[in-house]
Order: C-alpha cells, then sequence, then structure tokens
C-alpha cells in the first residue's frame, strides 16, 4: 500500500516479530517526510524488511500495529475484524439476547489497538483511545451496522475524554449513526438502564458479569454491602440471589440513583435494598462490626499509571483492611482492583498485608478476573487488567 514509512533502529524488530502490538518512540531511527498523527504507516525493520502497518501517533507509543502485513486499512480490513470478534462474542453465547450489553471490542485484544466497542442492544457506544481510531471513527461506525443483519442501529461516539489531549482533536460526544432508542439493557437477564451519555466510561461496566454472577450464587440470606455501586450491578444480582438485606454505597449521588432506578427496574417496591450517597471510607470506619457478611470493594483505579503505584497499593491495603476488620466472623469478601499497573500478585500482596493487620484468619476462595468478552491478546499482557479475590473470612 501507499503508506509512508517507519523505520526501526536495529534490533527493534523483534517485539514486532513476536506479534507485540507497539511501537514506541525510541524504537524509531527514520520517518518519511509529511506523517501526521494518527495516519497509517507501514514499518520496516532497519534493512528495510516490512513489519506491517500501524497508527501512527506522537507520545511514547508511537505506532500501534493493526496488521503484520502491508494490508489496506478500509472499510473492509474494519468489517473482517469487526466481524471476527462479533463472532467470538456469538460463540460465547452472548449475542443471544438481542437487547444484550457486552463489549464487542476489547483493543489489542481484538487486533483492534486503540479501540473500545461495547453493545447495549441496538447501540454500539464507541471509544478511541488513539488518534488513528479517531480518524476512523465514521468507516468503523458504518461497518458496526452491517454486523448480525444490522443489529446495530445507533452508534454512539464517546471520545472526549480518552484521546491524547495534546493531539487537539477536540472530538463531541454524539450519535454518528441513528439516534436515541433505549437505554435499557440486559445482562444475564436482569435490566440494567445505562447512561452512555453521562456516564462513566461507555456508561456501565460490562466487566463485572461473570463475577456478579459469582456473587448471585453467595447471596441467600446474607446482608450484603456493595461498596463503590456505581450502577448497581452487584446489588442487582445479589437481590436475585436472595439477599436478606443490600446496601449499596457511592460517594456519587447519580450513582446512588441511577442503582436505584436499576433495583426498581427489576425489584420493584422490594425494602430490601438502601442506597447511601457517602465516602466508602468514611462508610467503612462507621458500620458496626458483623452488620455485614457479604461485602463488595471495587473501587475505580487507584493507579492510572506506574508512577502512583506505591500510593495505590496503600489504599488497597486500607480499604481492605477495613473490611476485613469489620466483617461478620464466616464473611465473605469479593475484592478488586482494575488498575492496569499494578500486577496480580501486588494486589495479592496488598490484601494478604491488609489481612495480616486484622489478625483473622482468611482465606483464598476463588481468583476473578476480567471476562471473555474482554480478550487479552497472549503477546500483549498489558491487556489484563481485572484482578479479584474473593475472601472467607473466620
Ligand atoms: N462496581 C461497579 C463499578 C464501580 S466504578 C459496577 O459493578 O458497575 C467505581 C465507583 O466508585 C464510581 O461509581 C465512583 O463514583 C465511586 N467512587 C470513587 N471514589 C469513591 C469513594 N471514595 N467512596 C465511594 N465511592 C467512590
Amino acid at each position: 500500500m501507499n503508506y509512508k514509512t517507519i523505520r526501526l533502529r536495529r534490533g527493534k524488530e523483534e517485539s514486532l516479530k513476536r506479534f507485540h502490538p507497539w511501537v514506541f518512540s525510541g524504537a524509531i531511527e527514520t520517518m518519511e517526510d509529511g506523517i501526521e498523527e494518527g495516519d497509517i504507516v507501514r514499518v520496516v525493520s532497519s534493512t528495510g524488511e516490512p513489519l506491517g502497518t500501524g497508527h501512527f501517533q506522537i507520545g511514547s507509543i508511537a505506532v500501534r500495529m493493526l496488521d503484520g502485513s502491508d494490508t489496506a486499512i478500509d472499510e473492509d480490513f474494519y468489517r473482517l475484524r469487526l466481524e471476527k470478534a462479533w463472532k467470538l462474542r456469538e460463540s460465547l453465547g452472548l449475542t443471544a439476547d438481542p437487547e444484550a450489553a457486552f463489549r464487542l471490542v476489547h483493543g489489542e485484544g481484538d487486533f483492534l489497538p486503540g479501540l473500545i466497542v461495547d453493545i447495549y442492544g441496538s447501540t454500539a457506544v464507541m471509544q478511541a483511545h488513539s488518534p488513528g481510531m479517531h480518524f476512523a471513527r465514521n468507516t468503523i461506525a458504518s461497518a458496526l451496522t452491517t454486523l448480525d443483519g444490522g443489529r446495530v442501529r445507533n452508534v454512539y461516539y464517546k471520545s472526549e475524554t480518552t484521546l491524547p489531549y495534546k493531539a487537539s482533536l477536540d472530538p463531541q460526544n454524539q450519535y454518528i449513526i441513528g439516534g436515541f432508542e433505549t437505554d435499557i439493557a440486559i445482562e444475564n437477564g436482569l435490566k440494567f438502564r445505562v447512561d452512555w451519555l453521562k456516564g462513566q466510561k461507555t456508561g456501565f461496566f460490562v466487566d463485572q458479569r461473570d463475577n456478579r454472577s459469582l456473587l448471585e450464587r453467595y447471596s441467600r440470606g446474607k446482608k450484603v454491602l456493595n461498596m463503590f455501586c456505581y450502577t448497581g450491578g452487584f446489588s442487582v444480582y445479589a437481590m436475585r440471589g436472595e439477599a436478606e438485606r443490600v446496601v449499596s454505597v457511592d460517594s456519587s449521588e447519580k450513582a446512588i440513583s441511577l442503582t436505584e432506578a436499576n433495583i426498581a427496574l427489576n425489584f420493584p417496591e422490594d425494602k430490601r435494598h438502601t442506597a447511601v450517597a457517602e465516602d466508602a471510607f468514611k462508610y467503612l470506619s462507621a458500620m458496626q462490626p458483623g452488620e455485614f457478611d457479604l461485602i463488595v470493594l471495587d473501587p475505580p483505579a487507584f493507579a492510572k499509571h506506574r508512577g502512583a503505584i506505591k500510593n495505590a497499593l496503600r489504599g488497597y491495603q486500607r480499604l481492605n483492611a477495613k473490611a476485613i476488620e469489620k466483617i461478620a466472623p464466616g464473611g465473605v469478601l469479593f475484592t478488586f482492583s482494575c488498575s492496569q499497573a499494578i500486577s496480580r500478585e501486588q494486589f495479592r500482596l496488598a490484601v494478604f498485608s491488609a489481612s495480616a493487620q486484622t489478625g483473622r484468619k482468611v482465606r483464598i476462595l476463588h481468583q476473578l478476573t476480567q471476562p471473555a468478552d474482554h480478550p487479552v491478546n497472549i503477546y500483549h499482557p498489558e491487556g489484563e487488567y481485572l484482578k479479584g479475590l474473593i475472601l472467607y473470612i473466620e
């Protein structure tokens, strides 16, 4: 293809040959004149051997590879990748319900670096994390509407906070195809109101689906505290799992009203649920020991980058120590970290320190991760971010 060329320094082709999808800026020897941010580029080794095609951007990650060959990056390219992504979700059983919520594209995990697409029934919410994907947004949106006989009728583009600020792309959050139809989507037979216009991320955390199902199985007869509840996902499952009582806590008033709406949607007039707008640390400090026997801790990413790791680990330790200290004997704690910068081992060590601090006997029952519609490309381990433990506390 006629794309401009980026030549790598000697030896720097190795990681691409092992299928890692990023070229770091330090690996570049020369760039052809006129390459601009967001352009599709050809990448070659120091000897001129073709290594593939990708999106160029300014920053530490300079190229996100789209393909290992000199292929054209056009509507057919995106359509084929999206069809593959759809097929995987189909084989996971996620597409069977036309109103289902699931992730269709998980960036590098679906060989589309810089792109996230979540499906909520007939609406796709699309997020670009790279200028290249921003420029391709209309092509991708139109390819989305060809999937599964035209099931996606609306595409909402939401990249105001995900694109590099310095690129000055000024993306507008808006429908680029269709418009508003309904904001109700189904997960495992439960209804959720998804606010992609004002909510966090694409409006709903589809990544906790499997872990919520697991919580449902632990809920019968339990007093459940869902901390950092956001849209109340875990709470709705606990209600269906016949919990005796469910309390949802989030510091955001907006999250509390979303949670209340979702409980009412599935369990109208059910008095077992209460929602509280309060800071998590304050709530945990003030609650009575033994008040809850099933607690969920699903905080926002404490470490958004590597520099913040130390403080984040302290945060996880402090939070978990409070919950472990107060949970009823024989209690079960679901505890998570969605910080990509923190490894599974580091998180487990923070929870270990928290346990040791309380002196209680703690056992690990399950080790949790992200669901199969958030696949991790084995050559790109950075794609793994969600970590969780289910603990049994004597
Ligand atoms: N468990 C949720 C997702 C949690 S997202 C789900 O299954 O969908 C993280 C949530 O933590 C956000 O809703 C945010 O408002 C809330 N939050 C952030 N800081 C907080 C704090 N200090 N105390 C309580 N909630 C907080």
